[in-house]
């Protein structure tokens, strides 16, 4: 099995690309095969190296790794060229003899994107002759088999009037010299298939198996876009998520038969992966799984691990002791900073976390955890939850009427990780000074 991803570089890796990249990759890998990366560069104004290193970028850290490539079609021009002349020879193909001033009439008399057939284009540009009968069926692995009537194909544009070939040109002699077995896209692609098979006939090649993935909807069924939050890998990762949750939820996504939220390892994901079995019907991509999903990955990090991703995302060092108190309740990288940062940087700024607790009764419950707290010569957890339970005894109080004002004092929110753990992780000195400035600016 040889297969390919092929990006064009005129924008980020979004996540249907990651998705198309991904099911690749586990054909690949599943089967023993080979992927092939191959950056679609033809459109030169859109195109740029910075696209590019984005893409790599993105594909490195899903860890999709391919075995040939990157090859950029722009470099495989000389060869396009070769197989226009070709096919210009035997008469597969011809060039366009309509001129400027024809497109203009015709499009003015017929609307400007009305597809008939043989619809003028710019002088000399190469079109492929569409047999005047019959139909070209694209078999489709995950969609069957969609015939496309050939009174109803325009001769397609392969290349310009310069002789640089266009997309469905390249994509099919691209395909076709690496000897791709197995086309798998976006369904965005169905409609180009039939040129693409036609390419195909003319060239005297044996087309590969096709199977297109349905299209990308948010939880509100319309198409994915960045209205649903990340909508590109680089937004993911931002995001906070890791690479093994979005591959195990991409994988799924879409993947009929089987519950969105099931954890399955890399490992077995190219095991079982089988493209015949992706749902036609449209994929919902639902951030809130994947949070969730993630959650799940991020537990089964040890705390080494953790750690290690967290000092990077956050770019700050020495969090071992916080991220050991704050993992069961981050979902993502994303939600560790807001949530335990004032460890580091202090308490925060939530006026009303303060108004409802720094009252004088929290004033109050204050200046006891101070003293509680100050007299403890061991500075663990279980004498500092002694000292408090102790205040809330002493006070005849709930609990959270000494918790909830320490915890304000300590954080500046009303959200921490576990108050008696948190005094731990802070330390005896700091915590004490954090009480008494918050008792001072009680009401
Ligand atoms: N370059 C095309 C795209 O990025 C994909 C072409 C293909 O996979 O055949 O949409």
């Amino acid at each position: 099995m040889r297969v390919r991803f092929a990006p064009s570089p005129t924008g980020a890796l979004h996540i249907g690309g990651a998705r198309a990249a991904l099911y690749n990759w586990l054909m690949a890998r599943g089967s023993g095969g080979t992927m092939v990366l191959r950056i679609e560069d033809t459109d030169r104004e859109r195109s740029t190296p910075e696209n590019v290193d984005q893409i790599l970028d993105a594909l490195a850290w899903l860890q999709i790794d391919y075995d040939e490539g990157p090859i950029s079609q722009v470099q495989r021009s000389a060869r396009h060229e070769e197989v226009l002349q070709q096919l210009l020879a035997d008469g597969h193909a011809y060039r366009s003899t309509a001129t400027g001033e024809d497109v203009k009439a015709y499009k003015a008399q017929h609307g400007a994107d009305k597809g008939f057939r043989g619809t003028p284009e710019a002088e000399g540009a190469v079109r492929l002759r569409v047999p005047d009968d019959g139909a070209t069926v694209v078999h489709d692995l995950v969609r069957g088999d969609t015939t496309f009537q050939h009174v109803h194909l325009d001769d397609p544009v392969i290349a310009r009037a310069d002789g640089t070939a266009l997309y469905n040109f390249a994509v099919a002699v691209d395909d076709a010299d690496a000897q791709i077995t197995h086309v798998v896209r976006g369904e965005d692609h169905l409609s180009n298939t039939p040129k693409q098979l036609l390419v195909y006939v003319a060239m005297g090649v044996e087309p590969p198996l096709f199977a297109h993935l349905p299209l990308l909807h948010g939880p509100d069924g319309k198409k994915l876009s960045k209205r649903h939050g990340a909508a590109s890998v680089q937004e993911l990762r931002d995001a906070g998520y890791l690479p093994a949750a979005v591959r195990n939820y991409l994988a799924l996504l879409g993947w009929g038969d089987t519950d969105d939220e099931t954890l399955i390892s890399t490992e077995e994901l190219v095991r079982r992966f089988d493209v015949t079995r992706v749902a036609k019907n449209p994929a919902r991509f639902d951030e809130q799984k994947l949070r969730w999903m993630n959650g799940r990955y991020l537990r089964e990090l040890s705390l080494d691990e953790l750690t290690a991703a967290l000092e990077e995302y956050t770019g700050r060092a020495g969090l071992r002791d916080a991220v050991q108190i704050s993992r069961e309740k981050i979902q993502t990288l994303a939600d560790f900073w807001p949530l335990s940062g004032f460890i580091f940087d202090g308490p925060g700024e939530d006026e009303k976390a303060k108004a409802k607790w720094l009252t004088d009764a929290g004033r109050g419950a204050l200046v006891d955890a101070h003293d509680a707290l100050a007299g403890l010569d061991t500075w663990e957890l279980e004498p500092i939850e002694a000292a408090l339970q102790g205040v809330v005894a002493a006070r005849e109080v709930k609990p959270k009427d000494v918790f909830q004002p320490v915890r304000v004092a300590l954080a500046g929110t009303a959200v921490s990780p576990g108050i008696f753990e948190t005094l731990q992780v802070i330390g005896q000195e700091e915590s004490l000074a954090r009480i008494q400035a918050a008792a001072a600016t009680a009401a």
